[in-house]
């Protein structure tokens, strides 16, 4: 047992009072054990952050199984013992909470396998981190139960998935889904188990290594504009409208400003209702935006660095209208969802400074704010005309070629005539 806890390499801990010589062997011994695993070399290569990786999440539908619904009951069972545990000794501390709780637990579920007692300690020893000790955890009774690959086994190519419960190893045929087949070949590496409307699933975390970005040349850069009535402009003359799109925002508008004037229980219920088809909706749509330009010829996709749009300043004042119909539309999930997308691609996606995109002049340069004039653009310089969100997003290529890291001393060919292409964006 000693010997097997010192040769583990994440707690290397030499005992001080055994000879010298015994030490020399056991160190030999976990580095030999160490270098001969690859999994573990792995593992340490990604903490030093030396192999990256990409890691998703898919989600499987398992069949009804009794089994692991009990176990799922007794799980919540030990988190709650493990928590209260934990707040009356104001510790989250996962070896205190092994030491005050394990023996108590396994003499009471007997049958609930070891490795998963642990892994409930973990999660609940960082819900309690995460609350500072300062309120008590309420569990709920099918709260979702964290598995490794110790207690899971999947196969996402066979469908096939084996998992330890109270009642021994289970053997899961799950259905394929779209999810299960576009990531067969990757390894999944952790899951958890949940219990939604009568139903179990399971959410498997799989993961592959990042392939070598692809070096792009100048013209493979592409600026994207987004803005408010034109969802998306890019600097290859392409127009996302956004005017389906604000129908179905007002609409939505309209229904819960009605709804929450009423204030009944049914009303609320309605809401809760609609938010939800909302929240679909705009999701739909910026995975339906983000796949189009992901899939495009471009290889660099330059976007401006909204993060800090929503908070301006408080001597800024954008006016209310404007900053609401900017905390309506989720620029954001439109950027996190074409970073995932071009990152499987080797693609690059980089962030430019918004600071006067829109007032300056793509061809010359020239920076003026009276160039701009709602959505047209004339250089008061050299008198080139555009629209205004066409020629913002030829200013963020330009900034996007500086930012990827080659300066160019040549203009990029956004500003060559290519022909309008106007896409009214329709969703399902
Ligand atoms: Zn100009």
């Amino acid at each position: 047992m000693e010997a097997k806890r010192i040769c583990n390499f994440n707690d290397i801990s030499l005992n001080t009072e055994t000879t010298l010589c015994f030490n020399f062997i056991l160190l030999s011994y976990a580095t030999i054990n160490f270098l001969g695993n690859k999994a573990w070399l792995f593992i340490f290569l990604r903490k030093k952050s030396l192999i990256l990786s990409m890691i998703r999440t898919i989600q499987l539908r398992l069949p009804k199984n009794d089994s692991l619904l009990k176990t799922l009951r007794i799980n919540a069972q030990i988190y709650q013992q493990i928590v209260n545990a934990g707040y009356q000794n104001k510790t989250f501390n996962k070896n205190k909470l092994h030491r005050l709780t394990y023996k108590k637990i396994r003499k009471k579920y007997s049958n609930f396998p070891s490795a998963l007692i642990q892994s409930v300690r973990d999660v609940a020893s960082e819900a309690l981190k995460q609350t500072k000790l300062k309120k008590k955890i309420k569990s709920r009774p099918n709260s979702a139960l964290r598995c490794d690959k110790r207690t899971i086994r999947i196969n996402l190519k066979d469908n096939i998935a084996t998992m330890s419960s109270v009642s021994g190893r289970q053997k899961l045929y799950f259905q394929q889904n779209r999810q299960s087949l576009k990531y067969s070949d990757w390894k999944p590496i952790a899951a958890t188990l949940s219990y939604k409307k009568g139903n179990l699933f399971l959410n498997i975390a799989v993961e592959r290594e990042t392939p070598p970005k692809i070096i792009a040349n100048d013209y493979e850069i592409l600026g994207i504009d987004r803005g408010i009535k034109n969802i998306l402009v890019s600097s290859n003359n392409q127009f996302f409208n956004s005017k389906h799109f604000r129908k179905v925002k007002c609409k939505y508008q309209y229904l819960r400003k009605m709804l929450q004037s009423k204030g009944t229980a049914s009303a609320r219920r309605k809401l809760k209702k609609i938010s939800g088809r909302e929240r679909r909706f705009v999701t739909d749509t910026n995975h339906i935006l983000s796949k189009i330009i992901a899939e495009s010829d471009f290889k660099v996709f330059a976007l401006e660095n909204l993060s800090k749009i929503r908070r301006p300043k408080k001597e800024i004042c954008l006016g209310k209208k404007f900053n609401r119909k900017i905390g309506n539309w989720s620029f954001g999930q439109f950027e996190v969802f074409l970073k995932y997308k071009t990152e499987v691609l080797g693609k690059h996606v980089c962030l430019v400074n918004p600071r006067n995109t829109s007032r300056k002049c793509s061809g010359c340069g020239h920076t003026e704010t009276k160039n701009r004039h709602g959505s047209s653009f004339k250089c008061r310089k050299c008198l080139f005309e555009l629209h205004a969100d066409l020629n913002a997003s030829r200013n963020i290529a330009i900034l996007g070629i500086t930012e990827y890291g080659r300066l160019s001393v040549n203009p990029p060919n956004v500003t060559v005539e290519l022909p309008v292409t106007s896409l009214s964006f329709q969703c399902r």
